[in-house]
């Protein structure tokens, strides 16, 4: 499955926006954490893919993208590696905010990741790569999707969860029931998300992303993906991503 490394040099890849960084060229001199580098190792992987390549850099610079790429072109590790890479680097309380604020007694899980995803097959695929990724880290992620029991989604998400993956129906649910806040999250991946919005989701992703306690677009970092770049695609873009960067892999319809 997956990937063919012969073709790489092949693929157009396009990086539009202001002062687009450059790209890193392999894992072992991107600087990462050690400790991410070494999972990344053990999964297997040993050469970035282009959308690995670039969004590694752009999320040590701490800018928002919008990327365009085909299924199998490694969007996974995409957004995983540039937010574990900060997230380890950062240690929990850094990473969580560190003061203590809304940490009244609740039973909400305050993720500081949250990847929506349109199924649950793909939500689960995500989780998968995270947990190998997170491997002896501090960072737990955690899946909910719909269509399964909400109770022991709930459970599990109580043992722990600071990279959650959903999809936005359940998401809604939990949040609606005071089992989600938003209010530390400062990673927001919209993954596939031209299928979310084929599939219907648009009301409840602008009801998660527009939240109240959802940080604004200055207090999070926002990556957008998708196959393809429709109107639609482009406003969400443009109401959900601040100075960012457009990354085209491949050819790209609209
Ligand atoms: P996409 O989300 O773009 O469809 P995935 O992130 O699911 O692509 O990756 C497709 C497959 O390729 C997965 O099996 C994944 O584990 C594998 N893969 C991704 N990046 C790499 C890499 N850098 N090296 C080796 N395998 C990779
Ligand atoms: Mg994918």
């Amino acid at each position: 499955t997956g990937i063919n490394f012969e073709k790489y040099d092949d693929i157009p890849v396009d990086a539009s926006g202001r002062d687009p960084p450059a790209p890193i060229t392999n894992f072992e001199e991107a600087d990462l954490e050690p400790l991410l580098l070494e999972n990344i190792k053990m999964s297997g992987y040993r050469v970035p893919t282009p959308v690995q390549k670039s969004s590694i850099s752009y999320g040590r610079a701490g800018r928002d993208m919008m990327a365009c790429a085909q299924t199998g072109s490694g969007k996974t590790g995409g957004f995983l590696f540039p937010i574990l890479n900060e997230s380890f680097r950062k240690g929990p309380s850094e990473a969580q905010g560190g003061d203590g604020r809304g940490h009244y007694r609740s039973r909400a899980v305050r993720p500081i990741a949250l990847i929506l995803s349109p199924t649950r097959e793909l939500t689960m695929q995500i989780s998968e790569e995270a947990r190998k990724f997170c491997y002896r880290s501090w960072v737990r992620p955690c899946v909910v999707y719909g269509g399964a029991d909400i109770v022991g989604q709930m459970r599990l998400m109580e043992r722990g969860c600071d990279l959650l993956v959903a999809t936005p129906g359940r998401l809604v649910d939990l949040i609606e029931r005071g089992r989600v806040s938003l209010s530390n999250i400062r990673y927001l991946v919209l993954d596939e998300a031209d299928r979310m919005l084929d599939m219907g989701f648009e009301p409840q992703i602008r009801r998660i992303v527009e939240k109240e306690d959802m940080p604004g677009v200055d207090e999070r970092h926002t990556l957008m993906f998708s196959a393809t770049f429709p109107r639609d695609i482009q406003m969400l873009a443009r109401d959900f991503l601040k100075d960012y960067i457009f990354l085209s892999v491949g050819r790209v319809g609209a």
